[in-house]
Order: C-alpha cells, then structure tokens, then sequence
C-alpha cells in the first residue's frame, strides 16, 4: 500500500488541529475552574521586609528578615509535556539573604 503525500499531509494537519484544541480546552478549562482566591498577599513593607496574614515574614532557621523574591512555576506534567507550562500556577519564593533558606507562598492569580 503506498502513501499518498495528501494524505500524509491531511494526516499531520489533522495532528495539529487535535493539538490545537487541545491546548484552547486546558485553557478554558483553567480559565472556568479557576477558584476565588484563597491565599492572603504576600505584602512589601516600606522597611524593605515582608508581611503576610499581617504578620511580618521571618526565616523559619535564622530568624532574618531580609529577603529577595522570585516568582516560580508550579509546572504540572500536561502542561510540560504540551510546552505550554507558562499556564501553570505560580508562587513567591522568598530567599533568606542570610543563610538562603528559601520560603514558599502560593499565589492567586
Ligand atoms: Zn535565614
């Protein structure tokens, strides 16, 4: 049986649309099942430091309160494996600049 070249390229077009879709369902999907927001802020003081809950973050080993943040991916398998991984959640990572302990808060969109 040979292949035609149409229908090799019907074949991946329709490969493509199928993933196509694929990727505007998670997106719906994630975009409709969202929940409310659950976690409090993590709130910048003036002085440089952090609260959350109202209550000023210290590090759980050394007690500093100076810290640097960075936003990091919370990745999931589907999402990875589509390379679509920027959808996922995210959360505030806070890193000790005393001793690098890092800290981590979960973050509503
Ligand atoms: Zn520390």
């Amino acid at each position: 049986m040979e292949l035609h070249s149409s229908t090799l390229l019907a074949v991946v077009f329709g490969m493509f649309l199928l993933l196509l879709f694929l990727v505007l369902a998670i997106v719906i999907f994630r975009a409709v099942l969202r929940r409310p927001s659950s976690s409090p802020p993590l709130i910048p003081t003036e002085d440089g430091h952090y609260e959350v809950a109202g209550k000023r973050v210290s590090c759980s080993h050394c007690h500093g309160s100076r810290f640097q943040t960075k936003e990091i991916l919370l990745n999931t398998w589907l999402l990875s494996l589509l390379r679509i991984d920027w959808l996922d959640s995210s959360a505030i990572v806070l890193t000790c600049q005393e001793c690098g302990q890092l800290t981590w808060f979960a973050q509503d969109e």
